[in-house]
């Protein structure tokens, strides 16, 4: 049966694009450019009521759905092979709700967190202790281009997530398009068992998220924030430091964040970076770090003063575009995080193949994290304290065997100090328990969640929740 997308395109106030069009190589290109699916045909979505008209069509036409927020998804989860892809990247409203007693902010599935922290926090400003000016925040990742509502609905780990708790502990409501393409409103009193599963699993093919509400939090307009690097012969020094800074620490203000690459990046000599910031006062930012200052021999520190929004702008301006790419990695066993492992990581980092490699813990437990039950959410990690990402990047006329073959000894090498719990949202599409992975014991219940809203798979991927 012919399927006539054209119908679709002139009911949607978007787009829709099919493998007939010029511009569908452009509106299926994903960040990780190695995974190139086919779907059928691309609906860019204007709005919710675009959503309602992309899901029934779907239905109808028999089509299975991927939904696409960003793209950034390392497995290619935003794209179905011969399916139609629902993309909410277009629906990017800001709304600030500062009169109400918990200030909060509204967005649209595909805003950036740079677009929504312009809003909250640079533009906005509010008296703080002491008469620090302060605006507006809420836990964000670094990159300029990943979706709001992609990095919250599998978790989200930034430098505000230590004090603050994960992007999906910050959800206060969503607007949801269900598998029969009717508009749900999710919190805690309605639809709760969804709203649970939102929180963690959100991107696992339960429905279309078209709005996000989000708590926010005051936070001072000048912190403390930057990167120190030394050479890589300094790596298990500055291993071991990082890990007993965090041992047993319960202050939850300095945010501290370990990356393994080049500098310059992405040719220059290799190094171990520490980066973050204090949320606090920056004098006493400065004695919270002090420590971390006198290790070895830095070739860099470029700790200062200035404002979140500066800093998250330096670490979203590091990432480059265009890349193939495969992410494998995982949380840190309890006593995993040691001398066996930071061998391991100095060993492949010297050995990459390609330079734009690296490896990332941008991830701390412990903090707020931990102090929301387990069960709160479908968020299944919270008592990690490290994740390990293994990034491997490379040019697209670089050999693709040579660079899966190093992350591939990489990982099997590493995997002995590893829990086998993985960060859903650095997605391995080769992992073959990621139910297990990723959602740990939860992974029955959203089955349940999942037959309820969506009975038929519809929205389905690689590693969507699949029917009990
Ligand atoms: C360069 C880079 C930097 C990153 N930095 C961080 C970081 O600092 N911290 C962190 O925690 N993560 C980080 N990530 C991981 C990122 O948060 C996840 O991959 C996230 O899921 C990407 O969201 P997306 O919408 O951009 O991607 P997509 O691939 O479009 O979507 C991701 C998944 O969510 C689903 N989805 C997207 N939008 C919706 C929606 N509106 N409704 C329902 N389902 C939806 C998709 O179907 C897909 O399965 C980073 C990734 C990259 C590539």
């Amino acid at each position: 049966m012919k399927i006539e997308f054209s119908e679709l395109d002139t009911a949607v106030n978007g787009s829709v694009t099919t493998e007939f069009d010029a511009s569908y190589e452009a509106a299926r290109l994903l960040f990780n450019t190695r995974i190139r699916s086919r779907p059928l045909a691309i609906c860019r979505c204007a709005d919710a009521s675009d959503v309602v008209r992309a899901v029934r069509f779907a239905r109808k036409a028999g089509l299975p759905v991927g939904i696409r927020g960003g793209g950034h998804n390392p497995g290619g989860a935003a794209l179905v092979e011969g399916g139609l892809v629902i993309d909410v990247g277009a629906i990017e409203h800001v709304r600030l709700n500062d009169d109400a007693p918990t200030p909060s902010v509204t967005v649209g599935p595909g805003a950036g967190w740079r677009d929504i922290d312009r809003v909250t926090y640079e533009r906005h400003t509010i008296p703080g202790d002491n008469g620090v000016a302060h605006g507006y925040a809420t836990p964000s990742g670094d990159c300029p281009t990943v979706s709001n509502a992609g990095f919250s609905l599998g978790g989200g780990y930034g430098p505000l997530t230590r004090r603050f708790g994960l992007g999906c502990d910050q959800i206060v409501a969503a607007e949801v398009v269900d598998a029969r393409g009717e508009v749900l409103r999710v919190d805690d009193d309605q639809h709760p068992d969804l709203f649970w599963a939102l929180r963690g699993a959100g991107g696992a093919g339960l429905g279309v998220v078209t709005e996000l509400t989000y708590r926010l939090h005051p936070l001072p307009k000048s912190l403390l924030c930057g990167m120190i690097s030394w050479p890589l012969d300094q790596a298990e020094d500055i291993f071991r430091a990082y890990r007993d800074l965090y041992a047993d620490r319960v202050d939850d203000r300095l945010a501290l964040s370990l990356l393994l690459s080049t500098m310059p990046y992405p040719d220059g000599e290799p190094v171990i970076t520490m980066y973050g910031l204090y949320i606090g006062s920056p004098d006493e930012g400065e004695q919270a770090l002090a420590p971390i200052r006198t290790l070895g021999k830095p070739l860099d520190d470029s700790f200062g003063r200035m404002s979140y929004t500066a800093f998250m702008g330096e670490l979203g301006a590091k990432i480059v575009y265009g890349l193939q790419a495969k992410w494998q990695g995982g949380y840190f066993g309890p006593t995993g995080f040691d001398d066996a492992a930071f061998e391991v990581m100095v060993k492949y980092v010297r050995a990459a193949p390609s330079a734009y490699s690296m490896v990332r813990f941008d991830l701390l437990g412990g903090g707020a994290v931990s102090r929301i039950a387990d069960h709160a959410t479908a968020f299944s990690h919270r008592n990690a304290l490290h994740n390990v990402s293994i990034i491997a990047l490379w040019h697209p006329g670089a050999p693709t065997d040579l660079n899966l073959a190093w992350i591939d000894e990489f990982m099997s090498e590493l995997k002995p100090a590893l829990s086998g719990q993985v960060y859903q949202n650095y997605a391995d599409e080769n992992l073959t328990n990621w139910a297990k992975a990723y959602y740990g014991e939860h992974y029955p219940r959203l089955q349940q969640i999942k037959k309820r809203y969506d009975p038929d798979d519809l929205f389905h991927h690689i590693q969507s929740v699949r029917l009990p």
